[in-house]
């Protein structure tokens, strides 16, 4: 098998102006980045305004291993089938990060025969959105510290600034830092800190915001930290959030790129699913709703995190109602869940499988809650075997849940069919009732409790006294109404990434509460997590290297 950075190059692109073409969109609305690469302006939805949306597909996973479970494969892949079976399909994905391209985790652009391309751009730097948004966001971050510097008349408490530096790279060695050294006219010192760049609020921000006043005014609205007397200091105090929008003006506008197989995609805003709400942007998702009759999206992590996220942070906020959902599990995931250590994989064990389908079947129970009908696509390895395969297919269908299998990886687009005729047939025949997990106007802490409790499956939450005093914090600024993002693990279905397959009689810890306000949602930190990831010790950075006539290798 070639490697997905060789199946990338030998792809003959189409130009992005001619499949821009077959989709409707009109040269006028194109800002072509180069040949293959384009902007869309927001005069392209306005003129679509009226027309019916196609039919909304989010594909999620179960609690995956570390090294990802294909969903970003499979919503490419889907995409691909479903346009060889005649129907207008776009996909709509988040653009990646440089810090797990470099990291772990490689690229971001799907795997084998389903990928987005050009993949070296989009991997690396694209239209330039994730270094708009380090900018914007770092602007702030310099108005702070120059308040403080020009005599501090908000009366910031340099001791209580919640709002740290940003920066598109795993690099450890900035996660707590002292700014200001230097003498009287070098800046106040004080402690700072650096958030890679999917993690910053600036870009949940992008992600959510429908137009540029609302984008202004979501800005404005950042909580950057408080004064001494305990008030909140938004970014409107400082007049950021005019020349923050200046800078986004680019970055707001979705990009279209073409798969493998030439099918259209959106790749617009990325989030990491744990902090934030792990999806691409709401523009790109609405506008790709009124080019095609399917829309093929993905959310982060596992269902508990991205799904959980997208219907009742995106959905509820942009008013969307999916159709379906695709639930991605792998053999490989599934005995890791059963207990399964990550060397012994490869190795036929249905017992594990069996152990480990109790993690399936919670994220089935758990999508039910949400009324949206089920299709479980088996990403398939070469090392699965028959009676693996099997024992997952009948138990799914046990539960009422549609199964496929899905080789998009192997064979592209061809190898998705059986999931796009399932997916269709799902489509035609069970009717999405999508129904949000709590209301609004639930109390913070209650609905935190109803998303451990109903989704989790936690026997209660316990919250600390630090969350405590921030959740005093919510009421008293009359936040009460905002969603709830809880920031986990993702290999657990509980707060503890040990405890795999289906975990019951857990509590959850809320140790800390962060007020995204811009966003519009509260943050609720169930454990230690990591809003600037390290390197491992052999980064994927390693094996990348360009030749003399540019020609980029190893990336993955
Ligand atoms: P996710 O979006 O769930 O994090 P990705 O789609 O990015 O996962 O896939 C993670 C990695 O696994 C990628 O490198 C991809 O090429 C690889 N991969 C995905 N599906 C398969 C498969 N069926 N067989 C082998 N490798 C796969
Ligand atoms: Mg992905």
């Amino acid at each position: 098998m070639k490697t997905d950075i060789q199946i990338a190059q030998e792809c003959k692109m189409e130009e992005i102006t001619s499949i821009a073409e077959r989709y409707g969109i009109d040269k006028e609305y194109l800002e072509a980045y180069g040949k293959y690469k384009a902007k869309v302006n927001d005069s392209l939805y306005e003129s679509l305004k009226d027309k019916k949306d196609g039919k909304l597909v989010l594909v999620t996973a179960i609690n995956p291993t570390p090294a990802g479970e294909g969903k970003t494969t499979t919503t490419i892949g889907l995409a691909q089938a479903l346009n060889l079976l005649n129907k207008k399909t776009f996909a709509a994905l988040r653009e990646p990060s440089l810090g797990p391209c470099m990291g772990i985790k490689g690229g971001a652009a799907g795997g084998g025969y389903a990928q987005v391309v050009p993949m070296e751009d989009i991997n690396l730097h694209f239209t330039g959105d994730l270094h708009a948004m380090t900018c914007a966001h770092n602007l702030l971050s310099a108005m702070i510290d120059n308040h403080l510097q020009q005599g501090n008349e908000l009366n910031i408490n340099p001791t209580k600034i919640m709002w740290k530096r940003a920066l598109d790279m795993n690099d450890r060695a900035l996660r707590n830092i002292v700014v200001g050294l230097g003498g009287s006219s070098e800046g106040v010192p004080r402690e700072d800190g650096f958030m890679i760049t999917v993690a910053s609020e600036v870009m949940a921000i992008v992600c959510l915001s429908e137009n540029i006043t609302d984008l202004k005014q979501r800005l404005g609205n950042i909580i950057i930290g408080y004064n001494y007397s305990n008030e909140a200091v938004y970014a409107r105090d400082l007049n950021a959030h005019g020349a923050m929008a200046a800078l986004l003006k680019e970055a707001v506008k979705p990009n279209l790129v073409q798969t493998l197989e030439h099918t259209p995609a959106f790749v617009h805003g990325g989030l990491f699913a744990n902090i934030a709400h792990g999806c691409n942007s709401v523009k790109a998702t609405k506008l790709a709703l009124k080019l095609a009759d399917i829309v093929v999206t993905e959310a982060g992590f596992g269902a508990d995190l991205g799904a959980q996220k997208f219907f009742d942070i995106k959905c509820r906020k942009a008013g969307l109602k999916p159709d379906a959902v695709v639930l991605v599990a792998t053999i490989r995931a599934l005995k890791y869940n059963g207990g399964v250590p990550k060397d012994a994989l490869s190795t036929e064990n249905v017992e594990a499988v069996k152990a480990g389908f109790v993690n399936l079947q919670k994220h089935i129970e758990n999508l039910q809650k949400y009324k949206v009908p089920v299709v479980v696509a088996l990403n398939s390895f070469t090392l699965d075997t028959p009676a693996e395969i099997a024992f997952v297919k009948s138990k799914c269908e046990e539960m009422g849940a549609d199964f496929a299998e899905s080789k998009v990886w192997e064979s592209g687009g061809n190898g998705g069919l059986a999931l796009a005729e399932k997916l269709l047939e799902t489509l035609d025949n069970k009717k999405s009732d999508f129904t949000l997990l709590y209301p609004d106007d639930m109390p913070v802490e209650k609905k935190i409790e109803t998303v451990c409790k109903e989704i989790y499956g936690a026997k209660s939450i316990i919250i600390s006294q630090k969350a405590k005093t921030k959740l005093r914090q919510v009421k008293k600024l009359r936040l009460e109404n905002l969603p709830v993002c809880i920031a986990k693990t993702q290999y657990s279905l509980s707060d503890d990434p040990k405890l795999l397959g289906r975990p019951e009689g857990f509590d959850v810890t809320i140790k800390d509460i962060n007020i995204s306000n811009g966003a519009g949602f509260i943050v609720a930190l169930a454990g230690d997590i990591m809003t600037m990831p390290g390197l491992p010790k052999i980064p994927a950075a390693n094996t990348i290297d360009i030749d003399e006539n540019g020609n980029i290798s190893g990336l993955f």
